[in-house]
C-alpha cells in the first residue's frame, strides 16, 4: 500500500465497479458458497435440501437518514425491513437478522429503545428472530447495520442473471412515492429552519411520506407468485430507482429491454407532488429509489397466471443484448435507459 504513490478518490470509480475492484481477488473456495458477491443476497448451501440467503446493509447518519425528520422507531422498522427485502428479491424467506450500531453520546438510552421498539415491530410482523449483532460508540452520528438470514429450497433462488429474451418485465407495487415523500420532507425541514414557528405542512401526503418512512418488503408478491405457480426467471429488489435496477438485471443477464413510459405504475399522490414540485413523474420513479418494490421478469407462457393480479404491473419485455435498453416514451420515441433515469438524446 505506502509505495504505491497514487490516489485515487473513492468517488472516482461507481460504487459497482468499486465492489467489483475490490472484491475481484477473492475466489469462491467453498462449494458451499452457490453464490457470492453481486445479487441481492449470498446464496449457501451446506446440504442437499435449503439453501441459505444473506444480505447486509449498512444506514448512515446524514447519508441514508435525517434525524431531524425520521423518527427513531420508523428508522428501526425501515433498517429491518429494508435487509428482508433482499431477501424475498431472492425468492426467500427471511428467519433471522443480526443488528450492529455505532451511537454517539448524543443518543440516550431511551433513544436506542424507541430505535429497537420499531425493530421489533418490524421482527414480528416479518417472523424473523432478532439473533444478535454489534454495539460500540462512535465519534460521530449514529450508523446501523443489518443482517437478514434466510432460507430456500434447493432450486428455488431467483438471480438478477435469468432474464430470457421475450420473458415480460413486471414490478410490483407503484414507484416514485418515497423520493417523493423524501422530497417534501426535505422542503418542510428548510422551511422550518427559516421559521421555526411554522409548524410542518404534511397534510395529504400519508402514502408517500408512508412509502418514505415507513416502507414494506413485498412478502405478499412472493408468497402470491408462489401461490399462482409463477417463478421468475429473475428478480431483483428496487431500492435504487426502476431505471438502476433495470439496468443490474440486463446486464447480469446479458439482455436488453423496452421498457414503456405509460406501464411505470406512479400513485396519484405521487404524480400530483411531482408535478407541483416542477419535477417529471417518471423521472422520479425511474432514479428515485427507496420503494423497495420487486422487479422480475416471467416466461412469456406465465402471462395468462400473471394477467389477473393487481399489484404487479407489465412494464415492458426482454430483448436481444444487442438492442440496448430502452425507454419507449409516451409519445413513441426510445431512449437508451442510463442509472439516472434516461439519456434524452
Ligand atoms: P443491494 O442494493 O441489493 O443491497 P448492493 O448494491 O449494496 O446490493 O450490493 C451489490 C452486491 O455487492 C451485493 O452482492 C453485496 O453483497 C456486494 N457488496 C456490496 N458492498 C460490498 C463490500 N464492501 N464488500 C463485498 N461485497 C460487497
Ligand atoms: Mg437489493
Amino acid at each position: 500500500m505506502l509505495e504505491n504513490s497514487t490516489r485515487t478518490e473513492l468517488s472516482a470509480m461507481g460504487e459497482f465497479a468499486l465492489i467489483k475492484h475490490l472484491t475481484e481477488h477473492f475466489e469462491i473456495k467453498n462449494e458451499s458458497t452457490l453464490k457470492g458477491v453481486g445479487d441481492d443476497a449470498a446464496v449457501i448451501q451446506y446440504e442437499a435440501g435449503k439453501q441459505i440467503l444473506v444480505s447486509t446493509d449498512m444506514l448512515v447518519e446524514g447519508v441514508h437518514f435525517d434525524l431531524t425528520y425520521v423518527p427513531l422507531k420508523h428508522l428501526g422498522y425501515k433498517s429491518i425491513v429494508v435487509n428482508l427485502s433482499d431477501i424475498y428479491a431472492m425468492n426467500g424467506t427471511p428467519r433471522q437478522v443480526t443488528v450492529s450500531y455505532a451511537a454517539s453520546n448524543r443518543f440516550s438510552v431511551e433513544a436506542m429503545e424507541e430505535l429497537y421498539a420499531g425493530m421489533l415491530v418490524a421482527c414480528k410482523k416479518y417472523g424473523v428472530d432478532l439473533v444478535g449483532g454489534d454495539t460500540t460508540s462512535s465519534t460521530s452520528g449514529l450508523m446501523i447495520s443489518v443482517t437478514a438470514i434466510g432460507e430456500c429450497e434447493a432450486g428455488q433462488a431467483v438471480y438478477r442473471s435469468g432474464a430470457k429474451e421475450k420473458d415480460l418485465l413486471c414490478v410490483s407495487g407503484d414507484l416514485g412515492g418515497a423520493y417523493m415523500g423524501l422530497q417534501l420532507l426535505e422542503r418542510e425541514k428548510f422551511v422550518f429552519k427559516d421559521n421555526p414557528k411554522l409548524q410542518p405542512d404534511l397534510e395529504g401526503n400519508d402514502y408517500i411520506l408512508e412509502r418514505q418512512l415507513k416502507p414494506e418488503a413485498r412478502r405478499d408478491v412472493i408468497e402470491y407468485l408462489h401461490k399462482i405457480g409463477v417463478k421468475p426467471t429473475s428478480m431483483i429488489d428496487v431500492s435504487d430507482g426502476l431505471a438502476s435496477e433495470i439496468l443490474h438485471l440486463c446486464t447480469n443477464s446479458e439482455v436488453g429491454c423496452e421498457l414503456y413510459e405509460d406501464k411505470i405504475p406512479i400513485d396519484l399522490q405521487t404524480y400530483d407532488r411531482a408535478r407541483e414540485f416542477g419535477l417529471d413523474p417518471t423521472v422520479c420513479a425511474l432514479s428515485g429509489g427507496e420503494d423497495y418494490e420487486l422487479l422480475f421478469t416471467v416466461a412469456m407462457s406465465d402471462y395468462e397466471k400473471l394477467k389477473e393480479a393487481k399489484d404487479i404491473t407489465i412494464i415492458g419485455h426482454i430483448t436481444a443484448k444487442t438492442s440496448g435498453t430502452n425507454l419507449v416514451t409516451r409519445s413513441g420515441g426510445s431512449h437508451p435507459l442510463t442509472a439516472q433515469g434516461w439519456k434524452a438524446f
